[in-house]
This record gives C-alpha cells, structure tokens and sequence, in this order.
C-alpha cells in the first residue's frame, strides 16, 4: 500500500520507445520505486500531484484525472471493492489541507510520448530554462512570492500548450440555438425529455415505433451508448434514424473504449449527420457488462476532458492537435449528474468542472429521494451554477415492485426511499403495481416541476417508452413549445438564461 495513495489498480507504464541510456534507465527505474511507494505512481509523466491533494489520480481503476464516477461510495470502489475510491481520498484530503478549489482545474488526458519516462530531471530542466522561479531563498525571505512561482511553475509543467485547462467558466461561443433541445430551454418552459434503449439487433423498427410513441410529448430522446458496458446498436447510428422519423437526439458519447481521436472522429461524424445534442459520459467500467470482459485500461479520457475538447472543437475551430477544422460542428453539450452519488458538495465540484469546461445542459439520475435531490441543487448553487447550465431531473416511472427493489438495491448512485419501495410492494398485482408506479412519477412531477432551479424533466422509462404520453397529459407539462428552428432564431428568445433561480436560496 502507497504512503500517500490508495493501492494502484493498473501496473505502471513503460515508455513506448526504449531508447534510452543505460544510466538514463536506471534512474528511471530508481524513480518509478520511489514514486510507486510514495503514490502508488503508475508513472503517467503528466503529474497533477499539485492539484489533487498529493493522492495520485491515475490509481482509479478508470484512470479518471477530473473527479468521481457515479458509482463511488465512501466505503469502496466500484470497480473493485477490495481498496478505497482514490477520488474520496481526494477530496477528504483536500478538504482537510484547505486544497478544495486546487480540484476544480480541469486537467488533461496523459500524453502517451510521457508516459513511463522520468520526470524528475524534465521538471529540474524546465526550472532552469523558464529562470522564473521559484527559488529557496525566497522560500526563507519572500513566502508569498515563492507560492506565486511555485503556482506558475507547476501550472506549466501539468498544463501542455495543447491543452491549458484552467478552473474558469467558459460560456458557449455563439448566439442562436442550435437545436431544438436548446431553443426550448430558452423558453423558459417545463421541457421533458425521453430515454429510448437502441435495440439489440439491426433492425431499426422499434426505434420508429417508440419515436412514434413519444414525438409528440417530449423535445428529444436520449439514445445509450453501450450502457453497463453490454453491446447493442449504436448511439450514432439510433440518433440518425430518430432524426429521419421526425424526432431530434440527445446522442450519448461515452470515453469507455474511446480515444480521443476516435471521440473527436465520433463527434465530427454525428455533426455531419445533423446530431446536435451530445451527452458526454465517462461510461461504465466494463467489470459491468456481460463476459468475458475487455482488457481493463479502456479510458484514454474522462467526461469532463470530453467536454473540454469537444467545446474547442466547436468555438475554436481546432482539433486537440492544432489542426484547424473548416467546417466546425454544432453541438449542444450535455453531461450527466449523480445527485446521491457522493456527498453533494463533492458533484457539485464534480458539476462545476463540468459546466466550465462546457456542459450547457445536465441530466440527471433518477430522483426518488426529492430532499436529497434539493440538497444537491443547493449545493450547485453554492457554487453559482445554477444560471449557467440547464438542470433537466431524471425520471423513472417503476413499472414493478421487482424493478423496485432492483433500482434501491443494486444501482450505484440511486436512492429509493423504503416508503417508495413499501408502496410498490403493497400494490397488489402487476397491473395494480404499474399504476403504483405511475401514481409514485405523477407526485414526483409535480414537485419537480414547481422546483426552482429546474428546467425540466429526463423520463427513462426504458422498455415501458409507452407510458411517457400517459404522464406528460397527466402531470400537465408543457408539450414542446419551439417545433422548429427557424422558429427559435427568428423569436427573442435566442440569449435567454438558464434558470430563474432566485427563489432557491
Ligand atoms: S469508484 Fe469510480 S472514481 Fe472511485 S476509484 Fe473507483 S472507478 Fe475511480
């Protein structure tokens, strides 16, 4: 067991090219044990020590450099539950050392040309040749000039000129809607979004069948990307014939088995197709999906690098390499939240990274748990997010006591009250307890949608997308209100904020 780390899940890497000197390995070698006992260092050569309170990142299983995963508990990792989650240690270590702000820098992917070399003699290099500090003798004489320098110093060395994350908001650069997601957010009105499983085979009629179902009653419909880890057909794919049956995407993009080249690939084609809204997830570890399971290493990003790259892409115009794009997409960016996932001053850091780097609109899990949930958004608040980004809350109409007790019982992230379980289990028989379910989502809404802070609804009633017309008329909510986007640009209602959310506090 490292010092200062929990046990690394991953072995170290080697470099890619062993062409180094005989001494030049050896201090390399001496480098990696030190390191490895210290930090349990998988020697990435991209070091951001400084900024997770001295625990190393690269320890997680996923190998996620930018906050927790969905699946996190105190207790344990999702992944494997025989260490700690190194980004709990994280963030109680930060909170104790005062370091809780140093988190919300959004840091790179590894440069694979780093990973496995030293580090120690690169680092010594750069200090010599910047001549900026920081020095020992203001260490003794000029404290607060030795933090500056020390600050500076390090930021260069972590941040690469092809990234240069920083820990800022970084607002859309553009003024019309460019879907019809966005416009009718920024009509202010209740919007509802669906949830449609891609199917297994390759036959698209269910997805005409269930955007038949929902066309009418909800803006989009969100279409997974290989969830837990199992094959169906793809997101990219599903969207596209969504789109040509009369109904617009949110496209979910998940890091799981993804390059980066292969996101940025993935990203442009769907652009190319007329996909505008793009969900970005780090994705499930593949120890959740059927066997026999992929080799482990499978993220080279995380959801919120994602964001980051995928913002550039379209308000700078550059691929993550400089190359210029001359067409650049249009995206509308979303990610996913976990209110009862960890504590929730820890995802609203987790939030705030994500709304900075570029996630205009958030979806979340499921809410049973409605006072947890309000923590939560107090918590975004907090950290002033809730007039930056869209919040549409998760919904999942229980189609059985069975389906119940699997949502309390075995999904990360999701609380389901025991009163909630109760009333399915006293329901009677199956169709006594659909109608439980139904009744459950109904009083749901109704909270939801007198929420401040809350733009709308994300209904997930995978497998019963039937259901969804039933709740919309009866809960009230509006159908969609923009149908086109001609409609959008030519109203006021092109720069419209987020959220009223004056009443929360
Ligand atoms: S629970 Fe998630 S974030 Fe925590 S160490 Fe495991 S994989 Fe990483």
């Amino acid at each position: 067991m490292p010092l200062f780390s929990p046990r690394r899940y991953q072995p170290p890497f080697y470099p890619t090219r062993r062409d180094e000197s005989l001494p030049m390995r050896a201090f390399t070698s001496f480098e990696r044990t030190v390191k490895g006992w210290l930090f349990g260092c998988r020697m990435c050569g991209n070091c951001i020590l400084q900024e997770t309170a001295f625990v190393c990142p690269m320890t997680c299983p996923k190998g996620l450099r930018n906050g927790l995963c969905g699946g996190a508990t105190p207790d344990q990792c999702e992944v494997d539950p025989s260490r700690p989650c190194t980004w709990y240690v994280i963030y109680e270590r930060a909170e104790r050392m005062g370091r809780v702000d140093k988190l919300l820098e959004i840091n790179a992917p590894i440069d694979g040309t780093r990973a496995g070399r030293e580090t120690w003699l690169d680092m010594f290099n750069l200090w010599r040749e910047r001549k900026q500090g920081p020095y020992p003798g203001d260490f003794l004489f000029n404290r607060e000039k030795f933090n500056d320098e020390w600050d500076r110093f390090f930021y260069a060395l972590r941040q690469p000129d092809w990234w240069q994350g920083d820990a800022r908001y970084h607002p859309p650069a553009y003024q019309e809607p460019v879907s019809l997601l966005e416009a009718n957010l920024r009509t202010g009105a209740f919007v509802t979004t669906g949830e449609i499983a891609p199917p297994l085979g390759a036959s698209g009629d269910i997805i005409l069948k269930k955007v038949g179902w929902l066309k009418d009653y909800v803006v989009a419909a969100n279409f997974t990307d290989n969830a837990s880890a199992s094959a169906r057909m793809n997101s990219m794919a599903s969207s596209k014939i969504c789109i040509d049956a009369g109904l617009e995407p949110v496209m979910q993009l998940q890091a799981r088995d993804r390059s980066r080249v292969v996101i940025e690939s993935d990203a442009m084609g769907a652009a190319g197709l007329g996909i505008r809204n793009i969900l970005c997830l780090s994705g499930d570890h593949h120890r959740f999906g059927p066997a026999p399971m992929a080799k482990p290493d499978q993220f080279d990003m995380d959801a919120v690098q994602m964001l980051w790259m995928l913002r550039r892409m379209r308000d700078e115009g550059q691929y993550l390499d400089g190359r210029n794009i001359k067409n650049p997409p249009q995206f509308f960016l979303g990610a996913a939240a976990s209110p009862f996932g960890a504590p929730p001053q820890y995802e609203a850091i987790r939030a705030e990274k994500k709304v900075n780097a570029g996630a205009q609109f958030i979806q979340t899990q499921p809410i049973f748990d409605y006072e947890g949930f309000v923590d939560w958004l107090e918590a975004l608040d907090k950290r002033n997010l809730l007039g930056k980004v869209y919040i549409l809350a998760g919904l999942i109409p229980l189609k059985s006591a069975a389906a119940a007790h699997f949502m309390a019982d075995d999904v990360p992230g999701v609380v389901v009250p025991p009163e909630i379980v109760k009333r399915m289990d006293e329901a009677g028989d199956k169709e006594g307890q659909q109608e439980q379910g139904v009744a459950i989502a109904l009083e749901m809404i109704e909270k939801l949608k007198n929420t401040p802070g809350i733009n709308g609804m994300h209904m997930m009633a995978v497998h019963w997308e039937a259901i969804v017309p039933r709740l919309v008329e009866e809960s009230g909510v509006p159908r969609p209100v923009v149908k086109s986007l001609e409609e959008a640009s030519d109203s006021a209602l092109a720069g419209e904020k987020p959220a009223d959310v004056a009443q929360l506090a």
